[in-house]
């Protein structure tokens, strides 16, 4: 089967299967074996290129060992993928994904979508028993960090999703500050419709040795 080709378990090829796709876009073909390979990217693709899956899958493989671990080794829940996008919707989209995604994968994924513009008392409780996967707009992530009601110091896989309207939207300095809080050691995948000039510079201090890919 082609998602398998790619270095995909069975039992993520079956829940793409499953969701529609049984083959592989020209993105997820290319990214697929790169994030599974632990690799940096940086991908100029647009949006209905299958951008999503073609980080959600790989990097759902990378989680298995955690979320197939005996509960008690789970406890704490600690945030190992971290997906920054710009907007709610798009926030979303992604965390409904994953979810389903998960759902016939593993054991439940703890995730949490987290987004300005609502009471945030239910993303406080939502990250209570800690959440393995975090999908968020910056604003509201740094908000819920300064409340002590996450924290990102295990984060091993970074998503900038929409890169170019991250910055459009103003998020450059909360980018910053997020970035910050992370461990060195991590993977990072940026995408992007686009690549202004703004963003060489936070590409040029997050991405280590990027494999560029353009669709
Ligand atoms: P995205 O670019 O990730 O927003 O995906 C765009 C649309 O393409 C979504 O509706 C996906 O469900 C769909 N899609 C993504 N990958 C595939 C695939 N391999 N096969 C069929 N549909 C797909």
């Amino acid at each position: 089967a082609p998602f398998t080709a790619l270095g995909l378990l069975p039992a993520l090829a079956q829940a793409a299967l499953s969701h529609g796709y049984d083959q592989p876009s020209p993105v997820q073909a290319l990214a697929i074996p790169q994030v599974l390979a632990g690799r940096d990217l940086r991908v100029c693709a647009q949006t209905g290129s299958g951008k999503t899956a073609a980080y959600a899958l790989p990097l759902l493989q990378q989680l298995l060992p955690v979320l197939n671990a005996p509960r008690a080794a789970r406890e704490r829940r600690a945030t190992r993928v971290l997906i920054l996008v710009p907007t709610r919707e798009l926030a979303q989209q992604v965390g409904e994904f994953l979810y389903l995604l998960a759902r016939r994968c593993a054991d439940p994924l703890r995730l949490a979508v987290l987004y300005g513009g609502v009471s945030i008392n239910p993303q406080m409780l939502a990250l209570r028993g800690g959440a393995e996967v975090v999908v968020a707009t910056p604003g509201r992530l740094l908000d819920l960090v300064d409340q002590r009601a996450l924290q990102l110091d295990q984060v091993a896989h970074l998503v900038l999703d929409e890169a170019d309207r991250l910055l459009d939207l103003g998020f450059a300095d909360e980018l910053q500050r997020v970035l910050a809080l992370l461990p060195q050691r991590r993977q990072n995948l940026l995408f992007s419709a686009t690549f202004p000039a703004a963003l060489d510079a936070l590409i040029a201090g997050l991405l280590h040795e990027p494999i560029d890919l353009a669709l």
